[in-house]
């Protein structure tokens, strides 16, 4: 199995530890994206596609990250350390979705995509760059609706009726307007997966 692309997506702030987001093909057939390259003490290393853990609110049953103090769903107060601990004692909140199974798939997968990435940072420099990672907007901020005419529509009436949500719904529908900043990249805070530093990215799961 060979890596026959990589895609990937320089992050703005080059001081900041996520240095880029990435995608590879594997033998022209099969893509995996949202990969992370990350600095680390001893140089860029690659994280792998993961998702946040969730447990469920015992009076709600919405989904809450395992850190989360209070639930999403109710403000119910939940237990923030009540994440379980790994091996190593750290707390588990994130699981990797697609990983290397062996030091030979990991070291082949690292090798070809700091290298990409060093290159891309040499393209990223001449003019007419264009990034070819497919981006899904998935950085950018969402678009407010518009409090002052709906006062209705605050955070804190998120138990009305079913009815009245649905109704809501469509109304706002009408509503939508096209935002003159739509297409602008603008990053909020990064919430990344810094665990596996130090060693090389899986290292948590081998
Ligand atoms: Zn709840």
């Amino acid at each position: 199995m060979n890596i026959t692309e990589i895609r990937i997506k320089l992050m703005s702030d080059p001081n900041d530890r996520l240095q880029a987001f990435c995608s590879i093909t594997f033998d022209y057939c099969f893509v995996i994206r949202d990969l992370k390259i990350i600095q680390g003490t001893k140089g860029p290393f690659v994280a792998m596609p993961s998702r946040k853990l969730t447990d469920r609110c015992p009076k709600c049953e919405m989904k809450n990250h395992l850190r989360a103090a209070y639930c999403n769903g109710c403000g119910t107060s939940l237990d923030s350390d009540r994440a379980l601990d790994e091996d190593d004692g750290r707390a588990k909140l994130y699981a990797d979705i697609a990983h290397p199974i062996n030091s030979d798939c990991r070291e082949m997968i690292q090798d070809q995509v700091v290298a990409a990435f060093e290159e891309e940072m040499v393209r990223a420099k001449e003019p007419g760059y264009t990034c070819r990672y497919d981006d899904y907007g998935e950085e950018n901020y969402a678009r407010l609706k518009e409090t002052e005419s709906n006062p209705d529509i605050l955070p804190m009436s998120a138990h009305q009726p079913d009815e009245d949500s649905a109704q809501r719904r469509v109304d706002g529908a009408h509503e939508e307007k096209q935002d003159p900043h739509a297409g602008e990249q603008r990053r909020p805070q990064q919430e990344i997966f810094y665990d596996n530093e130090g060693d090389s990215f899986g290292a948590g799961v081998l």
